[in-house]
């Protein structure tokens, strides 16, 4: 992994949260919808310590990792070839109110 290749990036294709790491493959070409694209793949990873659900911290309730989920993301176009930045965010289990919880990113 080379950091300031891929906080250049993260910062050229928006993307500025510190939360993010990019994997050891973060970027290769793959084909997507027939298009030859440019494909970045990162993971958000964070601790939470409050359910944005019920409220209650994880003093109270326990709140435990609960796998993670992949997102696609359309970035900018690079070089005219699409761009997209596959993110795998972690996901969390409340046990006080029973619920999944997302990382709170503001990508979609
Ligand atoms: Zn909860």
């Amino acid at each position: 992994m080379s950091a300031i290749t891929s906080n250049n990036i993260a910062n050229s294709s928006g993307i500025t949260d510190e939360n993010i790491s990019f994997s050891k493959t973060w970027c290769e070409k793959q084909v997507i919808k027939g298009f030859s694209s440019i494909c970045y793949y990162g993971t958000l990873t964070y601790t939470t310590s409050r359910c944005s659900n019920c409220g209650f911290t994880s003093e109270t309730v326990k709140i435990i990792k609960y796998g993670t989920k992949l997102s696609r993301i359309t970035l900018t176009k690079s070089a005219n070839l699409p761009t997209y930045l596959f993110l795998k965010k972690q996901r969390f289990y409340c046990e006080g109110c029973h619920t999944t919880l997302l990382s709170p990113h503001h990508l979609h």
